[in-house]
Order: C-alpha cells, then structure tokens, then sequence
C-alpha cells in the first residue's frame, strides 16, 4: 500500500508560509494541508474549518484529555493542535500532508514520525521585513505584532533543527524553492516501505 508523507513548515507568524503554499498549490501536486485547531480569534477573514478550527480553552482541553491532537502547543498564549485522525486518514491515502506548525510541534512530530518526515523553516531575510510585513498585513494590533516578533526572535535559533530552510525574499523565488522541497517530501519513504523494498529487491 502506498503510504503518504509529511512536509512541516515553520518560521515566524508573518513569514509568509500561507502565501508560499497558496502560489504553488498547483504545482506540488495533490496535498492535503493539515488545517490545525486554535483557542485564538480568528482574524478578518478567516474561516472557520478553512484557516483554522476555531474552538473555546475548555473544547480544546477536552480534545487533549480525549487524546485527540497528534501535537500541540501553546504559542503567543493560545493554544494551537494538529489533530491525529484526518491526518492518519490521508496518509492512509498516500497524501502529502503539509504542517504549518511552530518549532515546538515540528519537534513533537519528529519525535512521533521523523522516519516520514520532511521539515522546511520559513522566514523573511531580515527581522526588519518580518516586522514590516506584519504591520503591512493590518491582521494584528501593535502589542500582538510586538509579541509575534518577539516569539521570532527565538524561533529563528531553531533553523539548524530543519531540513530546509527557505528565505522568502520574493514570493516567485520563494514558491520555486517550496515546490522543490515538496517534491523531495514525496519521496521520502517510511522505514517499514524501505524494508519491504530491499526484500521485494532481493527477491526478483
Ligand atoms: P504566515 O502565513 O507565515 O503567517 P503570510 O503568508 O500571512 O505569513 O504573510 C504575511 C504578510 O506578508 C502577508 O501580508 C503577505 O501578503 C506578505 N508577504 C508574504 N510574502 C511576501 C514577500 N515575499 N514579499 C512581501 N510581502 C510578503
Ligand atoms: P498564527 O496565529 O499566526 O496563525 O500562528 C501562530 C503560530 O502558531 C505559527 O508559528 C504557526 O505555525 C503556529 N501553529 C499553527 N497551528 C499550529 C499547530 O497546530 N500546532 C503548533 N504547534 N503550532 C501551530
């Protein structure tokens, strides 16, 4: 049976993971983009089941006692979690299924299925465009961009935990690079594929 693998993305809240994904979602082949649970209020323009599922404190400690998040994390004072049953669907499927989590998660993940996957930090070349880049989005007020940037400070000290890192300097380059680390993604077999494939090799 074909077997999916996982893409992990991180970088700093305005380093421009959703723009990368959005311009080269026709180009990385059929995906499905792990859509994370948070207790934070959604922004102008979010959707709820489409940016994120947006759920109470208490809903989502319900969902941990109940075992339900593949990972979890608090993160700018919320919490945000991976639930574990739509992603061992799709990968059932085969699919590549891509994370936008932060530092924290992408360590439980590893922990969890390092051998399937693959782990790309994103980030602005410089704090400075970071900073401007969330001021220019207008999502957030001054104290919550001064916390966000704040959490980027330290998050960047876990570049060397990835396999990739990707600067997005332009959204063009930036999406030429992901498509690339995406393919790769694919590839990656799990180590229990890998064994039955030296003894299939063996056997013709
Ligand atoms: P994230 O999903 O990582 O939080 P977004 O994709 O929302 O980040 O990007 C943050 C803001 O920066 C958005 O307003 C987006 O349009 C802008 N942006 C993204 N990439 C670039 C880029 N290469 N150059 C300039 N602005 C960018
Ligand atoms: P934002 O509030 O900007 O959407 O996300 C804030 C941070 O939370 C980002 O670094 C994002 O990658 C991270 N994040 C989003 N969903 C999850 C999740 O399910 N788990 C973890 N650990 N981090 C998440």
């Amino acid at each position: 049976m074909q077997r999916g693998a996982i893409l992990v993305l991180s970088g700093p809240s305005g380093a421009g993971k959703s723009t990368i994904i959005n311009a080269s979602s026709d180009e990385i082949g059929e995906y499905y983009f792990s859509i994370s649970t948070t207790t934070r209020a959604p922004r102008v323009g979010e959707e709820h089941g489409v940016d994120y599922f947006f759920v109470s404190k208490e809903a989502f400690e319900e969902d941990i006692k109940a075992g339900n998040f593949l990972e979890y994390a608090q993160v700018h004072g919320n919490y945000y979690g991976t639930s574990l049953k739509p992603v061992r669907v799709a990968l059932s499927e085969g699919k590549l299924v891509i994370f936008d989590i932060d530092v924290q998660g992408h360590r439980l993940v590893r922990a969890k299925m390092n051998d399937i996957t693959t782990s790309a930090f994103i980030t602005p070349p410089t704090l400075k465009a970071l900073e401007d880049r969330l001021r220019a989005r207008c999502t957030d007020d001054e104290e919550v961009i001064v916390g966000r940037i704040e959490n980027a400070k330290e998050e960047i000290k876990a570049v060397d935990e990835y396999d990739f890192t990707i600067i997005n300097d332009t959204v063009e380059k930036a999406a030429k690079e992901f498509v690339i680390v995406a393919k790769a993604a694919r590839l990656k077999q799990s180590s229990e594929d890998e064994e039955k494939f030296i003894t299939q090799w063996l056997s013709k």
